[in-house]
């Protein structure tokens, strides 16, 4: 399907958190598929889209910009009134409920009833790349890419698990406008989780 069919529906642009981290290359993948796709770094920015992707970066840094800059309030109402909103490692940090290993005072901005735990694999296996079989987007699995990745050690009943590595560790979520992954979609060149998130914010 085209990118630009996705999107045109709405109207409005989807966002990038821009505080921090590699907003630029989820824009670019977003630009590719046709989307519209803005930063936001404002809450009038945040107002104007009609999805927002959290990208990876450093999630305590994250935090703080977020605070410095008014946006964690705005951010937390966009999503708790349905924003589809997809955290991408720092992200999908963001995005949890409960942060297991954030440093002292760390926040977030939560909406998905998980807990997180951050820098998951430790200093022995920092980054690393896999297959991973994700059935929504389709047979192929996606090689995956992890770096200083967190890892979803918890779900309530209203998550439902996306991907999973070997060993059963949870590694993608989906719960109501809510989308997160611990690996880097944004990197590899496969854009199956960008368009099946644009088909989210198209169909809400
Ligand atoms: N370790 C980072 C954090 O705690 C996440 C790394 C990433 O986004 N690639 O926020």
């Amino acid at each position: 399907m085209a990118g630009s069919s996705l999107t045109e529906s709405s109207g409005a642009p989807v966002g990038v958190l821009a505080l921090q981290g590699d907003f630029r290359e989820h824009i670019a993948v977003l630009k590719s598929l046709g989307a519209d796709a803005v930063g936001v770094r404002r809450p009038a920015e945040l107002a104007a889209v009609s999805g927002l992707i959290i990208p990876g970066g450093e999630s305590s840094v994250m935090d703080k910009l977020s605070r410095l800059f008014d946006l964690a309030e705005p951010l937390k109402k966009a999503i708790a009134d349905g924003l589809p909103t997809w955290g991408t490692c720092a992200g999908l940090i963001m995005l949890a409920d409960t942060i297991l290993d954030g440093i002292e005072g760390q926040q977030s901005l939560g909406g998905l009833d998980i807990a997180v735990r951050r820098n998951a694999f430790g200093s022995q296996l920092d980054s690393f790349e896999t297959e991973l079989a994700i059935p929504v987007l389709g047979e192929t699995a996606v090689h995956a890419v992890f770096i200083r990745a967190p890892i979803v050690e918890t779900t309530s009943s209203t998550v439902t698990t996306l991907a999973a590595l070997s060993d059963g560790r949870v590694v993608a979520v989906e719960q109501d406008n809510l989308l997160g992954t611990s690996f880097h979609p944004e990197m590899t060149g496969d854009t199956r989780f960008h368009e099946y998130f644009l088909e989210k914010v198209a169909g809400r």
